[in-house]
């Protein structure tokens, strides 16, 4: 479609009830390709209006998938991770066009998506209830696991694919309408999944995609038909996606920030501590949420570990994802200046600057979002470098005298989304997942993602709500429970006239 803001430009459209629709809001947003620096197409920004049509199409098509059997759910559900295999290359291609990460860093998120999708095809057997036969005399008891309805799903730009596959596949096999809401920084992935799910099947309306910025989001908040929010961003909007969601009646699960600490203990193997925080730190140039922004080197350590990590970051190719480098540019200008300006705090409050992205040369069209990586030294922790989220290719190394110090700083930090123990002591690293205050931790592994069937949420400002998203307790969120008591008297049996409160006899 065309956008009148720029003619030449294609329109990303909203998809609803199974059609492309550029709606009536006359709002519009540029999508970049990052490597170039320049605008590849506009997206559509909802208004009241199309937020009222999302959730009527998916309101409307909600009964009829509710109905539709678990067999047939489940075909629709191997059908779509079949597509979604196959066709990867296609999608890759997409994210890496929209959000500059590297095609392999593109296909790793998508096959961590795709685990979600497996997961979920085995939903018949998570969404049973329980049966309890002759609580009382001919009395039984049951549980039914209902979907909520219409659920909605609002996703950041840093995972385009994967963070809404942590959640829509689960909430579809569970019987409910989903009207996904992604970043309008990258939206084609949506689109291109939601053709999917056309193909593999699935009724019109039961997965919708509404573009938007804050407008889309409070019209989801608000909506009375929206039964639910899974919500991924940024803390302070997670935050404020929890509150107004709780007030107006929804369940809620909101994941926010992170700063991830990895502790260095001296007896650790150097060389795989490099490697580790060299990929946690700069892979998908730091903006994932689980990305390693600060080593805690406890001493004698850090000297050595500055050397190996400026050595190993002095062999990283930065260029256009497209051309295979090791890492690509950032996900706009904006936020490129801002994550550069972190350099400039950490510097004024007395870090070193071991290496300055800033200088890098990519491989790229020089209008690129390019920040290389960088590394700071000696990092008050009084700094805003320290304190807050940066979500870019900047590694802070802070030096610690023991590991007590180093637990303790993580601990008292706001965030609590995921950590790293690097050590040869297993008692220590035992002691670790004991006293520490975050969700997701890693032993010797640094981006602790937890696989399919373990949930993934943090702690502290991380996660708002006590439901993390995937794993068996995803098909919690996405269901309600009822409990039936039943009995079929024998018409000469039953009890007759008694106004005492049912008693278990
Ligand atoms: P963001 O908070 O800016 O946007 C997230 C979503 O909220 C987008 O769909 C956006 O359109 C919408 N939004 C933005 N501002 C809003 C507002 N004021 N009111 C209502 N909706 C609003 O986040 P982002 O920049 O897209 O993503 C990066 C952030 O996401 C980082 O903070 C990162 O740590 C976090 N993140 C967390 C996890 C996790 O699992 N905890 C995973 C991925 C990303």
């Amino acid at each position: 479609m065309q956008t009148d803001d720029a003619p030449d430009l294609p329109l990303v459209a909203h998809w609803i009830g199974g059609v492309e629709t550029p709606g009536t809001d006359p709002r519009t947003a540029p999508v970049y390709d990052p490597a170039r620096g320049t605008e590849s197409a506009r997206v559509a920004l909802a208004g009241p209006a199309e937020v009222e049509a999302a959730v009527a199409a998916a309101s409307a098509a909600f009964p009829g998938w509710r109905d539709t059997s678990l067999a047939q759910r489940q075909a629709v559900l191997f059908r779509f991770r079949e597509l979604l295999h196959e066709r990867k290359d296609e999608l890759a291609t997409i994210i890496t066009a929209e959000h500059g990460k590297v095609l392999a860093d593109a296909l790793g998120e998508i096959q961590r998506g795709l685990e979600v999708v497996e997961l979920a095809t085995g939903f018949p057997h998570l969404v049973k209830g329980a049966f309890s036969e002759n609580v009382s005399t001919g009395v039984d008891v049951y549980s039914l696991k209902q979907p909520l309805g219409v659920v909605a799903v609002i996703s950041p730009f840093n995972f385009p694919a994967m963070v809404p596959l942590w959640f829509f596949p689960v909430a579809i096999a569970a019987g409910n309408a989903v009207v996904l809401k992604p970043s309008e920084k990258d939206p084609s992935a949506a689109m291109w999944m939601a053709r999917l799910w056309q193909e593999a099947g699935l009724p019109d309306g039961v997965f919708s995609v509404l573009h938007g910025d804050q407008e889309a989001v409070d019209g989801l908040l608000t909506h009375p038909d929206v039964a639910s929010l899974s919500f991924v961003g940024s803390t302070p909007v997670a935050q404020h996606v929890y509150e107004t969601g709780a007030r107006h009646g929804k369940r809620v699960q909101a994941l926010g920030g992170a700063k991830n600490h990895m502790l260095v203990l001296p007896d650790a193997d150097l060389d795989l501590v490099a490697d580790s925080a060299v990929n946690a730190g700069y892979g998908s140039a730091g903006e994932r949420c689980m990305a390693i922004s600060v080593v805690l080197a406890v001493e004698p350590v850090a000297d050595e570990l500055i050397e190996r990590l400026t050595e190993r970051i002095g062999r990283l190719r930065v260029g256009d994802g497209r051309r295979d480098p090791d890492m690509g540019p950032l996900v706009t200008r904006e936020h490129r200046d801002r994550v550069a300006s972190y350099i400039d705090i950490a510097a004024t409050d007395g870090a070193d600057v071991v290496v300055d992205g800033r200088e890098v040369t990519p491989d790229g069209d020089p209008g690129g979002f390019w920040l290389g990586p960088t590394l700071l030294d000696r990092v008050p922790t009084s700094s805003r470098a320290y304190t807050e989220e940066i979500f870019g290719p900047v590694l802070s190394v802070v030096r610690v005298a023991s590991y007590e110090d180093g637990v303790e700083l993580i601990n008292s930090g706001t965030f609590g989304n995921g950590t790293a123990i690097f050590t040869r002591d297993g008692g220590a690293a035992r002691r670790f997942q004991h006293e520490i205050q975050v969700g997701m931790i890693g032993i010797n592994v640094p981006i602790p993602v937890p696989v399919a069937y373990y949930s993934f949420g943090g702690w502290k400002s991380s996660l708002f709500g006590d439901a993390k998203a995937y794993g068996v307790r995803a098909f919690d969120f996405f269901t309600r429970e009822k409990a039936v008591t039943a009995r079929w008297p024998d018409p000469a049996t039953h009890g007759g006239i008694d106004l005492g409160f049912p008693r278990h006899d």
